[in-house]
């Protein structure tokens, strides 16, 4: 049954994605095999990629440092868990009642093994099911999918930017056997290394001076060598400059399973449960915040709105006294974190 790219872009549109872009299975030749799409669907003929935004509302509260309940729950949990698979599960169904199959990638990382390295399978995890074949379970790159498929570029800090919402979009992917026509990759440039993605992460996880490159698709391309570690840490509110929750002198016997994030984060983050939804804390501050920040500042982005996003200079907390911290609380703070 016919199906092109313009009805699954508008399917998409009316369903609720606010990008849709797809890319032919060949851009991803070369991938690692864990990250390679075709592994999942060796039939596959398009990846179509799905982006979301994050309206910038929710990263009001945490900008402000009154509310961070909107970004973590709605921004990142919301989206990912709860909003993005209910379009991808209405695409999927209007791609095969067309008598197409269409595989959909959820935006999870279902790969993580290792605490704070989310994103890379590790070989204690599982094995293939046939020789030659990726482990599940595979996980794909959304940015190198979104480039693929035509929607922006990579940005220094390593975040994928799109040249209507900037780096405030969350991606999915779905394969599917149909012979969709790819879009052309973007021929645009949004990223000026202005660096203040480097200069704000709370994290310090993107270097200033190194970088790391790939190929994808014929093309190069270019980030500041990111550490995951560090930003996973800094992310769930490791950093105590940039986490207003973490209050030595509460007794943490009194929030006993209110607390959410990683294990070792238990024992320093206050972080209530009802952010549990994602422990996104610090709200990205450097690589969303400040990037769409200087995006609208340089009009780079084709959307605008009427009034500033920040007015003011960013808030630094104070640094804890360690003495501070009770002897129960054991912690040593993660290395290379400011
Ligand atoms: S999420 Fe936060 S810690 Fe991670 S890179 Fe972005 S600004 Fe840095």
């Amino acid at each position: 049954m016919e199906l092109t790219s313009d009805m699954v872009k508008q399917a998409a549109r009316e369903l609720g994605a606010d990008l849709c872009g797809i890319a032919s299975m060949d851009r991803f030749e070369g991938a690692p095999i864990q990250q390679d799409p075709r592994q999942i669907f060796p039939g596959a003929k398009a990846c179509i990629v799905l982006g979301f935004r994050i309206p910038r509302g929710y990263f009001r509260g945490i900008e402000e440092g009154t509310y961070f309940a909107a970004y973590s729950a709605l921004g990142y949990g919301g989206m990912n868990l709860v909003y993005m698979p209910c379009v991808q599960r209405e695409l999927c169904c209007f791609i095969e009642d067309r008598e197409w199959e269409c595989a959909p990638i959820p935006n999870m990382y279902p790969g993580a093994t290792i605490r704070f390295d989310t994103q890379r399978h590790h070989p204690e995890r599982s094995r293939p099911v046939r020789e030659g074949q990726a482990a599940p379970d595979v996980m794909i790159d959304f940015r190198i999918a979104a480039f693929c498929a035509g929607l922006g570029e990579f940005g220094y800090s390593k975040v994928f930017l799109n040249p209507e919402f900037g780096p405030a979009v969350r991606y999915v992917a779905m394969l599917t056997d149909a012979p969709l026509e790819p879009d052309p990759l973007f021929a645009g440039k949004l990223c000026d290394r202005c660096m203040a993605c480097v200069r704000e992460c709370s994290g310090n996880a993107i270097s200033g001076t190194e970088t790391e490159s790939i190929t994808v698709a014929g093309r190069q391309i270019e980030w500041g060598k990111f550490d995951v570690t560090k930003c996973s840490i800094a992310y769930c509110g490791g950093n105590e400059a940039y986490n207003p929750f973490m209050r030595p002198e509460a007794d943490p016997n009194n929030f006993a399973g209110k607390y959410c994030g990683k294990p070792d984060l238990d024992k320093v983050v206050g972080y209530p449960a009802s952010y549990h939804h994602n422990p996104a804390l610090e709200g990205a501050r450097g690589c969303m915040r400040a990037c769409m920040n200087h995006l609208w500042e340089t009009k780079r982005l084709t959307r605008s709105f009427v009034n500033p996003f920040r007015t003011r200079k960013p808030w630094k907390l104070g640094p804890l006294a360690e003495a501070d911290w009770p002897p129960s609380r054991e912690w040593t703070k993660p290395t290379g974190i400011e």
